[in-house]
């Protein structure tokens, strides 16, 4: 099949809720991509932040491969050694706690919500949960109610309630907001994909935890994008040593196998009894098996390291063209999770760098969002940076 025969199967028979791009990709090496007719790309996307060790990683692939032969699910009516041991990591990277195992980032942070409500519930009744302008939760009903995006809401209404929303990066909002009914404060350290936002008042995220632990509150971070090594840290809130009630993990935790993550301070998971949340398919071996991969091939630091200085290559380097460049107005991000705002809309700009063959999201309106893999090279970071260059100069 060529591109054009796959984009027309897949229009002819999928519901049309995506705005894809014309291409159908066949498999990946590292950092690149081939589509059915051979052609390569090199991917600063990684399927959403997904795939952020780059295509077919060797050990993860082994691990994949070996359970898939083993055992692919057995329901959380049993137990398996292997979403066992993800569970164990996972919780002592976040210093204690206790692991709600899921199959997406919605699923995380609908597991996030129900556990701020039944810790609330026992608490003088409190359900209300504050949220921010611009966020991105999912697209389950209640991550949408979260969702700060009035654009997402249209047309689904009545969303469930028992969410308040605020500015970002705002912290006398957040303090202005907080009523009897409030339980949580929940947040993006990074909004993702409300463009690439780094709160700017380095105070922000410290002033959220100071408020949360005044009021009795659950700080909620939603880290589904910016966790798992994306910013240079396995979780952000580590650039400000915060530390949150909960935090939700999915996209590059299975790295491209569908798992996500809630996890919980002790005393706040322990209103999570029997029978109150559950999901058939969570804590799937063959999933878990991709995450422990993950989590050992982060171990070392030595990828966060990489991520940490090819991440800011790249944003040296976008800076450096953007101060002889007025068609960007702003580059901000961290690691490599990197926002170059421009004076126009994204979308033509992405379209062109695929056409280029380097993959990059437009999201926002006017951001081009760049989630290379946590292991590019700086060869790559250089092609990367050189397309981007020639596709904006002739704009
Ligand atoms: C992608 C994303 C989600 C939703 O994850 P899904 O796996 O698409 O349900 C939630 N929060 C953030 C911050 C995200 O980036």
């Amino acid at each position: 099949m060529t591109n054009a025969d796959v984009v027309a199967l897949a229009h002819s028979a999928l519901m049309d809720v995506y705005a894809c791009m014309p291409v159908a990709f066949e498999r990946g090496e590292g950092a690149y991509l081939f589509d059915v007719e051979g052609r390569r790309y090199l991917d600063f996307f990684c399927g959403l932040a997904v795939t952020s060790l780059g295509h077919a990683y060797p050990s993860v692939v082994r691990a994949v491969q070996e359970q898939v032969g083993k055992l692919t699910h057995v329901s959380n009516v049993f137990h398996t050694e292997v979403s066992a041991r993800l569970a164990s990591k996972l919780s002592l990277k976040f210093g204690g706690g206790k692991v709600f195992l899921c199959n997406s980032g919605a699923e995380a942070n609908e597991a996030a919500i129900k556990v701020a409500r039944r810790w609330g519930a026992s608490r003088g009744g409190r359900y209300e949960i504050i949220t921010a302008h611009n966020s991105f939760h999912g697209r389950t009903l209640a991550t949408l109610a979260a969702t700060g995006q009035q654009r997402y809401h249209v047309g689904f209404e009545p969303l469930p309630l028992g969410f308040r929303m605020v500015p970002f990066d705002d912290l006398d909002a957040a303090r202005a907001a907080v009523r009897d009914e409030t339980v949580a404060i929940m947040i993006e350290p990074i909004q993702g994909e409300g463009g690439v936002v780094v709160p700017r008042d380095e105070r922000y995220l410290s002033g959220l935890r100071e408020l949360c632990d005044q009021r009795n509150l659950l700080l909620i971070l939603d880290e589904i994008q910016t966790g798992v090594g994306r910013t240079g840290k396995f979780f952000a809130y580590e650039h400000w040593q915060v530390k949150p009630d909960i935090v939700t993990l999915a996209k590059a935790l299975g790295a491209g196998l569908p798992i996500g993550a809630a996890i919980a301070r002790d005393e706040v998971a322990a209103c999570m009894t029997h029978g109150t949340h559950g999901s058939t398919f969570g804590a799937n071996p063959v999933a878990s098996a991709a995450a422990l991969a993950v989590l050992e091939a982060l171990e070392d630091g030595s990828v966060l390291e990489n991520c940490t200085q090819v991440g800011n290559y790249l944003m040296g380097e976008l800076k450096a063209l953007a101060a002889g460049e007025t068609k960007i107005r702003e580059v901000r991000g961290r690691g490599m999770m990197i926002g170059v705002v421009l004076d126009r809309e994204a979308r033509p700009l992405a379209q062109a760098c695929l056409e280029q063959g380097l993959i990059v999201n437009a999201t926002a309106g006017n951001v081009l969002r760049l989630l290379p893999p946590l292991n590019l090279t700086i060869a790559q970071a250089k092609e990367g940076f050189e397309i981007i260059r020639r596709v904006l100069k002739s704009a």
